[in-house]
Formats: C-alpha cells, structure tokens, sequence
C-alpha cells in the first residue's frame, strides 16, 4: 500500500577517499551545494553531508563522508568507515602519486568495510587535460584488475561528478533491494 512505501526508508553512508588535494572536498561541495572552491583549506574532523535521489520511486538517501583533512596525517580512524556501503576513491589525473596510492587506499577499505560495497574508481581533474599525468586507459584497467566502476570527473567544471555519486547509491540501492 502507498502507507506502507511512505514507511520505507533508505540511508547509505557513503564515504570519498585519496590523498591529500586530489578534490574530495570539491567533488562533494560540487554535488551536494553545486559550489566550487579554488582555494579550498580543510579544518581537521568528520564532516557529512546528506543528498537525495530517486530511485524506482522511492526517495534513497546517502550520507556522504569527506576526510576533512585527516589523510594528510595518516589518520582517517575506523569511524570515518564504520557502517559505510559505498566508496568513491579518487586520485587526480594530472598527479601520478595520487594514482600509485589508489592500492594503499584499497588496502584500508578492506581493512575496515565488507568486500561488498560498491566502490568507485574517480580519475578527478579532468579538465586538466594538458597536464595529464594518468591515462584513461591506466584508470579503466585499475578498475578492471579491483573490480571497481570507473569514471573521469571534474569539481571544476562539473563534469560527471552527480554521475559519479548517482551510480555509486543506485548500486548500493540494487545491492540491498
Ligand atoms: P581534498 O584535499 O582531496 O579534499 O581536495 P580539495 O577539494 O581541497 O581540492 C584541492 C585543490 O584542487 C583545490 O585547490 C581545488 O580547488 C582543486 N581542485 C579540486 N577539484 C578540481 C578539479 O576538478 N579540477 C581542478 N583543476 N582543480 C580542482
Ligand atoms: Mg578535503
């Protein structure tokens, strides 16, 4: 009954990983607010934001973790995972650093979360194209070796970044419906 589909309920906690500048921040400000800052300074703790979509006519909600900062200390603790269904793990394609620590950033999302999340593979910055420092090609077969999505954004100019999160939550929604 249409009592019953009010009384549902849906909240996936979702959390963005990478290092340090790679554009985290930016890519959850870019979705959730639809802004952009180009000299985004991080403050240290947890910080979340809540954004909803529809899916098969159900209103699914995430609740989308950003590090704030901890990754530059190596210190993204345990609670920043606890519970989460869902991760976008980025790197920025015109740092090849960013991209090496993609398997250290795996490696801490099997210690800390079941092997069933859907994770996201996000080559950020994509509109840095003369810079390019990472392949497309290097990105999708990452992907394909992990098992993960794969997608180029960028925060800037706005470029797949609802994509991104959108595929991400259906998955999740897919995974438990
Ligand atoms: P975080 O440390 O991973 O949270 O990264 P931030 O979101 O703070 O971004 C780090 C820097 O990269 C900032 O100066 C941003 O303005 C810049 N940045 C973030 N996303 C993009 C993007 O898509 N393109 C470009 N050109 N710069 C970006
Ligand atoms: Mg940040």
């Amino acid at each position: 009954s249409s009592e019953e589909d009010e009384g549902e309920e849906y909240l996936f906690k979702v959390v963005i990983i990478g290092d340090s500048a790679v554009g985290k921040s930016n890519l959850l400000s870019r979705y959730a607010r639809n802004e952009f800052n180009p000299h985004s300074k991080s403050t240290i703790g947890v910080e979340f934001q809540t954004q909803s979509m529809e899916i098969d006519g159900k209103e699914v909600k995430a609740q989308i973790w950003d590090t704030a900062g901890q990754e530059r200390f190596r210190a993204v603790t345990s609670a920043y995972y606890r519970g989460a269904v869902g991760a976008l793990i980025v790197y920025d394609i015109s740092r090849r650093t960013s991209f090496d620590s993609v398997a250290r950033w795996l490696e801490e999302l099997k210690t800390h979360c079941d092997t069933t999340m859907a994770r996201m593979l996000v080559g950020n910055k994509c509109d840095l194209e003369n810079i390019r420092d990472v392949s497309v090609e290097e990105g999708k077969n990452l992907a394909e070796v992990e098992g993960l999505f794969f997608i180029e954004t960028s925060a800037l100019d706005s470029t797949n970044v609802k994509k991104a999160f959108e595929i991400v939550i259906r998955e999740i929604y897919n995974n438990v419906s």
